[in-house]
């Protein structure tokens, strides 16, 4: 085109409106997933350096969110080339186009890990985890570290050292936890998917806060090397994305065996990917009473609950309403034993060895209590504290040995029901995100946000939350949907036929 015909066609209305659509459809554009990044890259429309630019660009404009703890600019451009170079010569991955953030408490070598934690401050990753190698070995790209609660203990990211997140919908309220950071990294489209870690709902509540999908899966299915622990008996990695396809295919991508882990377990990993679309038959579904009965329920996310099961049923799925006596019990079983857990597991940070150690400490035993006073924040102090007190030799048949006992007969509740019922359906959290500094002042309270989600984790099975609708303020609602064991692949295509296509 000539100078002066490229005049005539932008001065012309229709050259005019030609360009604002142009314009408007580079401005706005979304990837939801996978697919779509891939089809334009191979249409020649798209490369993997344009791609992390326009999250580079997007995680700049939105820094009030807060989510990033560090942003790998340089080198997140340097995987790109390289990864447009093998896409050339078609040597390129799985997930050559997938831009991803990682929770602050994934090891990554070379780089800074630090759990949000002022403990860790400055400590860098000797090693990565096989989850995160196995996304790299795919090509996908990291374009960031995401804060969390420290330690992963919260349910809000406002227990993070570097100071709350924000969710992209509202931002006076929380993004839910611990991996808020991460959701909202999705949420905000300052990358496509995130790895996050749950260990009584830190991937799915958030998830349900932001609108975005949470997949745990079941215990031992992803190895935890790399993964720093917090209550090794309940800890999985997490999956939050846009689509489930993406979630589907990265988890196919970093689950099984791994040497490192003596948990982590030998079952195939199936193509979960390749079986979203199978023919389901009618599925038999189990709405828990005491879920929908329980006090602190909304209104608005009952509502929407209810909503959802009257659409299953028009789909001819069965929906039975079933007793489980053992709600009430949950939430003080899991922060019993999960509290003992990282009582023992947090005593590794002891100034000695890593991470912070404090100036002022004047002998051996004042520099250990010294580090660990002012390096942790209150709630993991109050966390060590409670754990320790639950494994003290007076009171660990009392509360430990009692709480085992409870997590045992609440597993075998939960299979009993999952040998008559495909799925048990249940909103993800009994509320939409609150405001920042709501529930702080009050620990109960905002235990209370895991309801629903620590189940999940006492019984070691998967369980997934997908967006169900919003309240009237625009605020995200969560479904819950918790599978048997190792199920997967139907808790996958069974969610996909639940969302909008
Ligand atoms: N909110 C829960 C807790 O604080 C869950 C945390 C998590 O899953 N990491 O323990």
């Amino acid at each position: 085109m000539q100078q002066g015909e490229v005049q005539i066609f932008t001065g012309s209305p229709l050259g005019v409106l030609f360009l604002w659509h142009v314009f408007n459809f580079l401005a706005l554009k979304k990837f939801n997933n996978l697919t779509e990044i891939q089809s334009e890259i191979s249409a020649g429309a798209l490369n993997c350096e344009a791609l992390v630019k326009y999250y580079l660009k997007n995680i700049e404009q939105q820094k009030e969110l807060n989510a990033f703890l560090e942003v790998y600019q340089e080198e997140a451009l340097q995987e790109a080339n390289r990864i447009d170079q093998k896409l050339k010569d078609g040597t390129a991955g799985r997930l050559a186009g997938m831009v991803v953030a990682l929770k602050d408490v994934l090891c990554h070598e070379g780089h800074e890990l630090s759990c949000s934690s002022k403990m860790l401050k400055g400590f860098q990753s000797q090693f990565t985890a096989p989850a995160v190698q196995r996304l790299l070995a795919e090509d996908a790209i990291v374009i960031g570290r995401v804060a969390c609660d420290e330690f992963a203990m919260g349910s809000s990211n406002e227990n993070s050292a570097f100071g709350p997140v924000r969710n992209a919908a509202d931002l006076n309220k929380v993004p839910g936890g611990s991996s808020g950071g991460s959701a909202v990294a999705v949420q905000a489209d300052c990358c496509l998917l995130s790895l996050g870690s749950d260990t009584g709902g830190s991937v799915r509540q958030p998830a349900a806060f932001t609108g975005t999908i949470g997949f745990k899966p079941t215990y031992s299915r992803i190895s935890r090397y790399g993964l720093v622990a917090y209550a090794s008996s309940f800890d999985t990695i997490g999956i939050i994305s846009r689509s489930i396809e993406d979630n589907a295919l990265v988890l196919e991508i970093i689950a099984g065996y791994e040497e490192q882990d003596s948990t982590v377990s030998r079952k195939e990993v199936p193509a979960y990917s390749t079986q979203l679309s199978e023919e389901g038959r009618v599925k038999k579904i189990g709405l828990i009473r005491e879920t929908m009965e329980s006090e602190g329920l909304n209104e608005e996310v009952k509502a929407k609950t209810l909503e959802k099961i009257d659409a299953l049923k028009a789909q001819g799925h069965q929906v039975e309403t079933v007793e489980f006596s053992l709600l009430d019990y949950i939430l003080p079983t899991y922060y019993i034993l999960t509290t003992a857990e990282a009582s023992s597991n947090l005593s590794r940070y002891d100034g000695v060895k890593f991470g912070y150690r404090s100036p002022n400490g004047t002998d051996l035993e004042s520099m250990y209590k010294k580090s660990r006073s002012e390096g942790f924040g209150e709630e993991v102090k109050r966390r060590i504290m409670l754990g320790t007190f639950v494994l003290s030799a007076s009171y660990y048949d009392a509360y430990y040995t009692k709480a085992q006992k409870v997590r045992r007969l609440v597993k075998d509740q939960v299979d009993q029901l999952l040998s008559e019922f495909d799925f048990l359906l249940m909103p993800t959290t009994p509320t939409t995100a609150f405001a920042i500094g709501e529930h702080s002042e009050d620990p109960l309270e905002m235990y209370l946000a895991d309801i629903y989600t620590v189940l999940a984790n006492v019984c070691g099975l998967p369980a997934i939350s997908i967006p169900n609708g919003e309240d009237k303020d625009g605020m995200p609602i969560g479904l819950q949907i918790v599978g048997g064991a190792f199920k997967e692949a139907d808790l996958y295509a069974f969610s996909k036929k639940l969302l909008p296509a």
